[in-house]
């Protein structure tokens, strides 16, 4: 019952300002969010990958005003990039990027993030790597997936999400599927209306087996976004039934969620790719990821009240 009601606060200024300057909420940050700015993130990056786990990075941000700060946020990224250079992981340190904070909800939004979003998924492709396109509320994703298939057009690799919530997407996994795409299926996290989601956690859980099990079929490249323990297993006997070799799929997790878990699957000889988070803007981020346990919130409201 909870996390419809911390959803809605993701979206509004005035909990974004009252949370923001609570002052012990560094520190429950801090286990989702592991950094502030890039030079916090190297080191992550770096401890990560030394225990054979790979990364996708995320700048955290979303909800822009203003085309200067879409040009800021294609602008962090591109410092990330050359920051990964040295580091020589290749696709092992890729990018997810949610077009919203690189301009898609201003005017004439659809263009203005794919001018933005291009320069990064090209940088990555200097360096080896690759981008995938995060999925945002429902109203975004016609425009999500045409820029994603727009960049596929030169960098093929380009990946994208997809969320089991939405009764639109076993159509768009079909889609993709086909197409030979490198696709994360999630359950998803906002807030949607039944006139376009299951509301039901036993639906999206069927809906998510039934996408699953489409693209594991598929020709493309299917990424397990999930830390549901059921999902995980029936994701691996998927694969071994549609004979899937361990490097023609990956389960892919949460920074600060499942840690064992993470480590438990690249010891199996799995990819395990952690979603790492830093930036500054993570009121979002961070209270998507309080809605998706109410634990967490337990954790926040104890740490604020004992301080
Ligand atoms: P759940 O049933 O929610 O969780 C299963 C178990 O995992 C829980 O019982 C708990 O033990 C643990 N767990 C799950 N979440 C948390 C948490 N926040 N804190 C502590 N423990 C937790 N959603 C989008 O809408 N768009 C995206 O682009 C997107 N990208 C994602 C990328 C990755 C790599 C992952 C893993 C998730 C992403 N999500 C995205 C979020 C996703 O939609 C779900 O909200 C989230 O993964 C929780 O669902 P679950 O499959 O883990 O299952």
């Amino acid at each position: 019952m909870l996390g419809p009601v911390i959803l809605a606060a993701s979206r509004s200024d005035r909990m974004r300002r009252l949370i923001s300057a609570a002052p012990v909420t560094k520190q429950v940050v801090d286990r989702f969010i592991p950094g502030e700015d890039v030079d916090d993130i190297v080191p992550v990056v770096r401890d990560l990958a030394g225990n054979g786990l790979e990364l996708t990075m995320d700048v955290v941000g979303e909800d822009i005003t203003s085309p200067a700060q879409a040009a800021a946020a294609r602008d962090a990224y591109l410092e990330l990039v050359d920051r990964l250079k040295p580091l020589e992981l290749g696709t092992r340190a890729e990018m997810s990027v949610k077009l919203s904070m690189f301009g898609q909800a201003l005017e004439d939004g659809h263009e203005l993030a794919l001018k933005n979003v291009r320069p990064v998924v090209e940088a990555a492709a200097e360096i080896g790597t690759t981008v995938t396109l995060d999925a945002e509320d429902h109203t975004t994703l016609d425009s999500m997936f045409a820029i994603h298939e727009e960049l596929r057009k030169d960098f093929p690799q380009t990946g994208c999400v997809i969320q089991a919530y939405l009764f639109r997407t076993e159509a768009d996994a079909r889609r993709l599927a086909e197409s030979g795409s490198r696709v994360r299926l999630v359950k998803g996290a906002y807030k949607e209306p039944a006139s376009v989601a299951y509301q039901d956690k036993h639906e999206i859980d069927r809906a998510y087996v039934r996408i699953l099990r489409t693209l594991m079929d598929g020709k493309g490249y299917p990424m397990i976004g999930s830390h549901d323990p059921r999902l995980i297993a029936i994701g691996q006997e998927l694969a071994h039934q549609a004979r899937r070799e361990l490097d023609e799929y990956e389960f892919q997790m949460l920074y600060g969620i499942r840690t064992d878990e993470h480590l438990r699957l690249a010891a199996e000889g799995h990819r395990m790719r952690v979603y790492t988070a830093y930036g500054t803007d993570w009121y979002g981020y961070f209270m998507r990821r309080l809605a998706e346990k109410p634990a967490n919130l337990r954790f926040f409201a104890r740490s604020m009240l004992t301080k």
